[in-house]
């Protein structure tokens, strides 16, 4: 086979289904050169193990694998993570969750804690710690293996965050914190959405049959890991926010409030703990 140009294994990535984004990123990945390079030398002709790879990746890209997965890495909040198939790929509509946490934390104490109840790639974590240093935050998840990849990126970006092997709050017994997050699984057990999504850890996703059985478990012990005036923010599926509500408001939380993500839906519920110890 004639090697081809740049111009001519981008036209073929198009014909498999890639997207022109996609194939973009794939190739300055396999190139090693970035995307405004290729824009400038079409002509360049790819060497063998370079179109090797770049096929490879274009036919998994075409099956549906996340773009994330092949390039190895994410941005999400200013920070470049890594992923890999041990976590759940961080979604913009997330940045909703930070930013409001980081509201939370301008207006408490001054040393804060904070948690990160499921923490994945350890996204939210650092993305926190990153932008309000003076936290201290300790970020938890039942997987080993999403563990690893969280703290590979928390040593990569010199960001310290305590990491811990946690069943939500079973291995919380006695802390208590001023902030408590979580993206935690949120998609009900059958709902066709779930098949779109194979490739990524299905138990990051996946929460009985009506998404709600993690929310669950999170809100209803919340209350006895805050300190007084402490907040509560989760991330939730678009049609939750009145469950979460409701959740909330059983489990003794006060200043209920839900939040919209980048594309206008209800996405994030936070509650003020108002008792004190
Ligand atoms: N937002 C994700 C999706 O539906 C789900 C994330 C989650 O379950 N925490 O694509």
């Amino acid at each position: 086979m004639i090697a081809p140009t740049v111009a001519q294994a981008l036209h073929e990535a198009r014909t498999q289904g890639v997207d022109r984004l996609d194939a973009q990123l794939l190739l300055a990945a396999a190139l090693g050169q970035p995307r405004s390079w290729l824009l400038a030398h079409d002509d360049a002709l790819l060497l063998a193990p370079q179109r090797e790879r770049f096929a490879a990746h274009c036919e998994r890209r075409a099956r549906g694998e996340p773009l994330a997965y092949l390039l190895g890495e994410k941005e999400f909040h200013g920070l470049t993570l890594q992923v890999g198939p041990d976590v759940l790929v961080p979604r913009p509509d997330t940045e909703t969750l930070v930013d409001w946490a980081l509201e939370l934390l301008r207006d408490g104490p001054a040393r804060p804690e904070v948690l990160d109840l499921g923490t994945g790639s350890g996204a939210i974590a650092l993305a926190i710690a990153h932008a309000h240093p003076a936290a201290r935050i300790c970020a938890t998840d039942i997987s080993a293996a999403a563990l690893a990849v969280a703290r590979a990126n928390g040593e990569r970006l010199g960001i310290e965050v305590e990491w811990l092997r946690a069943d939500w709050w079973a291995q919380l017994a006695g802390r208590r914190f001023d902030l408590v997050v979580s993206n935690p699984p949120y998609v009900a057990a059958g709902d066709p959405h779930l098949a779109a999504l194979g490739h990524e850890p299905q138990g990051a996703l996946a929460a009985g049959a009506d998404g709600l059985s993690a929310l669950g478990a999170i809100s209803a012990r919340a209350g006895a890991h805050l300190c007084g005036g402490g907040w509560l923010l989760l991330e939730h599926g678009h049609d939750q926010a009145d469950a979460v509500q409701a959740m909330l408001a059983e489990a003794g939380f006060g200043a209920i409030e839900t939040r919209t993500d980048l594309g206008g839906r209800p996405r994030c519920t936070a509650g003020r703990w108002i008792r004190s110890r």
